[in-house]
């Protein structure tokens, strides 16, 4: 297959700090490619750096063989080849929908008018929005004006697209309009770049995941192999750690808003959909009915892989004697939690009373 971008040795600092530290790589004609790895690595930096929105200290970008760094290489030329869509949806608020992806082709590619806006409409239709051509941007959902995003894009004909979270700012519903485009895209043998954090998207949908860490490309391989039988201990560790969940609770009062915003966050990057409402109502019906505050409580959520095992780890410190059916509990918590939960086990560990409860998402 014909390499459409390769980077060699790319490096890039910020205020003196190692941000891609020798990066190199290659997307292929047809690659759909995941670009995974923990917050701060340095993902959005290094497609920014492949179609020139950052410059790297070291290193060289080559866009179908050209060198798109050195002198007088046309960058906006590149950037029609090399199309971005960012976790912000930049479209214009003053332009309606159409003129939005018009405006690409008519100005910079020096498209007629006539030609330009039959094929917005046929690039809006791609993305489901025919029958929005002369909506304003404000008056689109999140997941709509992401759709204009691609449609602007892919409007400009590239060769690649690079997408940076395209999902991270919208609710889950309209996270999945978006990645059902993404998914038609792939479909049509697009190449892409993605960086994201919906791992059961990564997993279906690309050809090759790469796990970036502090700069450097710590392994590459098939979905299965990255998300399944990673080689690397760093690659095993991120990996297992996006199915943990751990939550501290140090006061009566604590933030039960933040809680619930990381079991929802937990729920979809391990793609266990509305499960969420499930387990909030476990880990709130424990804490208000089943372990008033004494002291100290730890949550440990996790997911075992492949399956749809999920274990919940409650743990009250100092603490000692029946926390689940002791005299008192409240019955009706108990048949809720009951009928929530597979199993429920508890067991002192020294100081502390442990209750696990075993649960499984439909
Ligand atoms: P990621 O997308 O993986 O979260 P980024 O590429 O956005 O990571 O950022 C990597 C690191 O570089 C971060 O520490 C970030 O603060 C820093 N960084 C990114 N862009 C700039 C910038 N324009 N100026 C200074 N530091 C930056
Ligand atoms: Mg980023």
């Amino acid at each position: 297959m014909k390499t459409i971008i390769k980077t060699e040795s790319l490096s890039k600092r910020f205020d003196g700090k190692g941000v891609l530290d020798g990066v190199d790589c290659a997307i292929r004609e047809g690659d759909i490619v995941s670009l995974i790895g923990p917050s701060g690595c340095g993902k959005s930096t290094f497609l920014r750096c492949l179609n020139g929105l950052e410059k790297p200290d070291a290193g060289h970008v080559y866009v179908d063989g050209e060198d798109i760094f050195a002198r007088g290489t046309d960058l906006c030329a590149v950037r029609a080849k090399v199309g971005m869509v960012f976790q912000e949806m930049n479209v214009f608020p003053h332009l309606d929908v159409l003129e939005n992806v018009m405006l690409g082709p008519v100005r910079i590619r020096q498209m007629a008018r006539q030609e330009a806006e039959e094929k917005a409409v046929e690039q809006l239709r791609m993305v489901g929005l025919g029958e929005m051509l002369h909506a304003m941007p404000d008056s689109l959902s999140g997941g709509q004006r992401q759709r204009v995003a691609i449609a602007r894009t892919l409007a400009m004909d590239p060769k690649v697209i690079l997408f940076d979270e395209p999902t991270s700012a919208l609710d889950p519903s309209r996270k999945s309009e978006v990645l059902s485009v993404i998914r038609e895209l792939a479909r049509q043998g697009r190449t892409m770049v993605i960086v994201t954090h919906e791992m059961q998207f990564a997993r279906d949908v690309s050809t090759r995941v790469l796990f970036l860490q502090r700069g450097r490309i710590i392994e590459e391989g098939s979905p299965e192999q990255i998300f399944d039988h990673p080689r690397e201990l760093l690659t095993q560790v991120f990996v297992n750690n996006l199915r943990s969940l751990v939550f501290d609770i140090a006061s009566p009062d604590y933030d039960l808003y933040k809680l619930n915003g990381e079991i929802e966050w937990f729920c979809q990057r391990n793609t266990l959909g509305r499960f969420y409402v499930s387990l909030e109502l476990i880990v709130e019906e424990m804490l208000t009915k089943m372990m008033p505050f004494t002291g100290p409580i730890h949550i440990c959520i996790h997911c075992r892989e492949m399956s749809r095992k999920v274990s919940v780890e409650m743990v009250q410190e100092h603490f000692s004697g029946r926390i689940v059916g002791r005299e008192g509990t409240d019955e009706i918590s108990l048949m809720l939690l009951q009928g929530l939960c597979k199993s429920i086990l508890e067991e002192q560990k020294g100081d502390n009373r442990v209750v696990r409860l075993e649960t499984e998402a439909q």
